[in-house]
């Protein structure tokens, strides 16, 4: 995965609001520099966000 897919294109002409939050935020987790992505609404980087997936050892979930 990598982000840069989207670097070395130089957006001119218009400049459309997009629905993207602010730039050069950090990881909120001490020590970490990881740069977040303006989409990435957490505090987070991927690697420290919060895991959403609840973990089931052999329970189930109704
Ligand atoms: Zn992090």
């Amino acid at each position: 995965m990598s982000e840069r897919s989207l670097s070395g294109h130089t957006m001119s002409g218009s400049e459309r609001p997009s629905r993207a939050f602010a730039k050069n935020r950090t990881c909120r987790e001490p020590g970490c520099n990881t740069k977040l992505s303006i989409y990435n609404s957490g505090k987070f980087c991927h690697r420290h966000e919060p895991m959403v997936v609840p973990r089931t050892r052999g329970r189930k979930i109704a």
